[in-house]
């Protein structure tokens, strides 16, 4: 192969593994999943989603990593420091084969600049959320999270659904590409703003966008008439959202509904400021790098007052925790967190109940391990009514991209249920191969984020980040597969610390009381957390689901 040819990644399928366990040839599958390019957005550069999130610092790297996957013992455990296989340490069995942390910074030096300085010399990466600790499934991953927001809102706002109802957003990347089909399943019309076809391209290739208008008028006059007959429907416009967004308000036309998730979290790799024809973003961010961010922060102002326009004229503006108020507000927009995060505004009742992001991964690469894992779930949970239409739909409706995969939220005393449930069907043999199951760092209990998962905590307790440290802590005490803690994740350097959690069903004995403690104990923590914050939710599922809480003296 010579230098110029991308490598193509795609992880082994099947029942027969070249590492010494399961957990090691979980890891290995997982870590090449991310980058499988059905998976992954930008697999040549290692990127997997949300602007410059790797799986690994360098081909270098990945390469090491399989490597060391493939000969470390069931005693051992390896070290990955921002993507580069660090050490093997002799550990012990139920220790987690594999601990990452990513793009950690001492709270002083937790800048963008810093990072930049690091990355360009070779020692560190960023690893987003699910990117660097090997447990995205593509766009699917977020879909039940994004429908969950929009059904929130719906909920909040519209009598239960977005029947009738136009929504305003922009981004079609790894994550965004979810808000189109999510508004879509909550009923409503979604107008999608892309400023690179290539995107637009993929969410129609796997059925996440309905249809591209020709331009942001033709949007309009499609999203009317689909609102008009109460269809639900996806758009998306080709175009710079600092400059569409406004356009809306110059047109006088106000959606129902707006938001955005382009990648603002990262001003310089991220959100794409508008350009003249005859210029080129890539270019001018490798020439004129200062002139970019200057011209990046000036479009994220620009987009943050139109959105509080539209907001003045009636439409429900909340942000979708990409960070673009705080981009605004440092580009001088005083009044841009007058708009809600999408947590306080119809998320955390749910962290309350250490309901969150419940994903899971059939090893053996054939779909219908995961129609089994449908079936099953359905049967375990009938009362749970969200959860039995978002699985049906999905089975019938989700394409898959790479190792067959689905998502669903399962709170405290749910996810252990459900990992024992998929645990027993592959010891029994009514799965082909091992199950991974995992989550994303945006859950209840695992992040510090205060413009986003614990923004507007009761107690004023936003930016403490004990509590992703300890849920790190008692994810390795509990046995977990692999755990991660990174820095910056979903709103960038400087604004989020979060842990991440992967067990494994293998069918064994060792994985069924690993699972049991890993799945308790980690949703437990959303629980304690909130209850600890004083959300009396918390306390009452606290108290009802039997968890030990010393201060509160339950
Ligand atoms: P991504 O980098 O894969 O995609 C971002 C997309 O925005 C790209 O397709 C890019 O072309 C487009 N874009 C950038 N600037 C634009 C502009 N000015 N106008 C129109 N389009 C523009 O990122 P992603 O994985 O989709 O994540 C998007 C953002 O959402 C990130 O900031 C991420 O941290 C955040 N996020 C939020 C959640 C959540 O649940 N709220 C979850 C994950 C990620």
């Amino acid at each position: 192969m010579t230098q110029t040819e991308p490598r193509v990644i795609r992880a082994p399928r099947g029942p027969n593994k070249t590492a010494k366990g399961w957990i090691q040839e979980a890891a290995k599958r997982m870590l090449m999943n991310n980058l499988d390019p059905e998976v992954a957005e930008h697999p040549e550069a290692l990127v997997v989603y949300g602007g410059r999130g790797k799986a690994a610092r360098n081909w270098e790297a990945f390469d090491r990593i399989v490597e060391t996957l493939d000969r470390l013992e069931n005693d051992e455990t390896l070290l990955v420091q921002s993507g580069k296989p660090v050490a093997v340490f002799r550990t012990f069995l139920h220790a987690p084969r594999v601990l990452i942390a990513n793009s950690n910074l001492v709270p002083h030096w937790a800048t963008w600049e810093e990072f930049d300085r690091l990355d360009q010399a070779g020692l560190m990466m960023y690893g987003q959320m699910t990117a660097g600790s090997w447990i995205y499934i593509g766009t699917q991953g977020i879909l039940q999270g994004t429908y969950e927001t929009f059904a929130g809102a719906a909920k909040k706002h519209f009598g239960g659904s977005l029947k009738g109802t136009v929504t305003v957003t922009a981004g079609l990347g790894g994550m965004g590409g979810a808000q189109p089909l999510a508004v879509k399943l909550a009923g409503g019309v979604a107008i999608c703003i892309e400023v690179d076809p290539t995107r637009t391209q993929k969410r129609l290739d796997t059925r996440y966008l309905d249809e591209v208008a020709d331009s942001l008028a033709d949007a309009i006059k499609k999203a009317e008439q689909y609102k008009a007959e109460g269809v639900a429907r996806s758009i998306g416009v080709l175009g710079n959202a600092a400059e569409l967004v406004p356009q809306l308000a110059e047109m006088n036309w106000t959606p129902d509904l707006i938001t955005d998730q382009t990648s603002a979290h990262d001003p310089m790799w991220g959100y794409i400021p508008p350009v003249r024809p005859d210029e080129d973003a890539g270019r001018l961010r490798q020439d004129a790098p200062q002139e970019y961010r200057e011209r990046a922060y000036a479009a994220m102002a620009t987009h943050v007052r139109a959105i509080l326009e539209l907001q003045r004229r009636g439409a429900v503006a909340f942000d979708y925790g990409n960070n673009l108020r705080q981009r605004a507000f440092e580009a001088g927009v005083e009044n841009a967190f007058d708009y809600p995060g999408f947590v306080p505004a119809f998320i955390r009742d749910s962290f309350c109940e250490g309901r969150g992001p419940f994903r899971w991964v059939a090893l053996s690469g054939d779909p219908e391990d995961i129609y089994a894992t449908d079936r099953a779930l359905l049967e375990l949970f009938p009362e749970d009514e969200r959860l039995q239409s978002w699985l049906t739909y999905a089975a019938e409706q989700i394409a898959f991209q790479g190792l067959p995969a689905r998502i669903c939220w399962l709170g405290y005393k749910e996810r252990d249920k459900a990992a024992k449930l998929f645990n027993d069907m592959v010891r029994d043999g009514r799965l082909k191969a091992p199950i991974v199951i995992g989550r994303d760092h945006l859950d209840a209990g695992s992040v510090a984020s205060p413009y986003r998962e614990t923004e507007a905590m009761q107690d004023g307790s936003d930016a403490v980040s004990d509590w992703p440290l300890l849920n790190f802590g008692v994810g390795i005490a509990s046995g977990a597969a692999w755990m991660s803690f990174h820095h910056g994740g979903g709103v960038g350097l400087g604004f989020s610390q979060h842990s991440g959690l992967v067990a494994l069903a293998d069918g064994s004995e060792e994985a069924a009381e690993r699972l049991s403690r890993c799945l308790t104990n980690d949703p437990g923590m959303g629980v304690i957390r909130h209850a600890d914050a004083g959300y009396a939710h918390a306390i009452e599922t606290a108290k009802e689901r039997g968890i030990d809480l010393p201060s509160l003296g339950i």
